[in-house]
């Protein structure tokens, strides 16, 4: 019987878009927060975690780093509240990325596969996008912002979590992360595990290849061939 593969999945651009909900309800939690709006074209998100993404805004709005974690700290209570009504309000605009759906569903019910997500979004508020499709279901386990601010330190939090749910020690070597950034690949690479990439955010394949995934493709439309790559090795 071969071992099982363990799959952990980013989130936002992997699986699905959102239309900037999470931006928008973020950038709102921190100008209430802060008491002054918040100019929000200036932190770049992909790929970050959400404590990672705060900092950034304070320090773009010149809040003194002594007050940071009291301040994270109101942001994130407020923040769950603000992306549910974004996530209404932008629904028209939300999608999953292609070939997602077919995927998940074949995944599921392979015998060789086991599935959690990896994401810079904290545990609430992914699983409030995930819940905008239906998604929740498949992805029992993961590790989050919420977690640790250090997407690079998540990978071990979703083997041990993993190895509690489905009964199983997986080996970093029997794990893949898919992800659309460098900071994806970072992290499976930080946790000795494989990873694919997949051009669906706001990077170019080109651009994700200068960082060496074992894999990395334009989508994740093809579904037989992202199983074949995922157990191939
Ligand atoms: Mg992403």
């Amino acid at each position: 019987m071969p071992q099982p593969r363990l799959i952990l999945f980013d989130i936002d651009c992997t699986l699905l878009r959102t239309d900037g909900s999470g931006m928008v309800a973020l950038s709102q939690a921190l100008a209430q927060v802060l008491g002054q709006p918040f100019q929000l074209s200036k932190v770049p998100p992909s790929g970050q975690t959400d404590p990672n993404i705060v900092r950034a805004m304070f320090h773009e709005a010149g809040v003194p780093m002594a007050r940071w974690n009291e301040l994270e700290q109101l942001v994130f209570e407020i923040y769950p509240e603000l992306l549910e009504v974004e996530l209404q309000a932008r629904r028209q605009g939300a999608r999953l990325e292609r070939g997602v759906q077919a995927l998940v569903d074949l995944m599921h019910e392979h015998p060789e596969l086991r599935l959690g997500v990896l994401t810079g979004n904290l545990e609430v508020t992914a699983r409030m996008k995930l819940e905008v499709f239906g998604l929740n279901r498949y992805f029992p386990i993961g590790a989050f912002g919420s977690d640790c601010a250090d997407r690079n330190r998540l990978g071990p939090i979703a083997l041990e979590r993993a190895r509690r749910h489905y009964g199983h020690e997986f080996l970093p070597a029997q794990t893949w992360f898919i992800g659309d950034t460098h900071h994806d690949i970072h992290a499976a690479r930080a946790c000795g595990s494989r990873v694919l990439a997949v051009a669906t955010g706001s990077y170019s394949r080109d651009s994700l290849m200068e960082f060496l995934p074992d894999h990395c493709l334009e989508h994740l439309e093809e579904t037989e061939r992202v199983l074949e790559l995922l157990l191939a090795v």
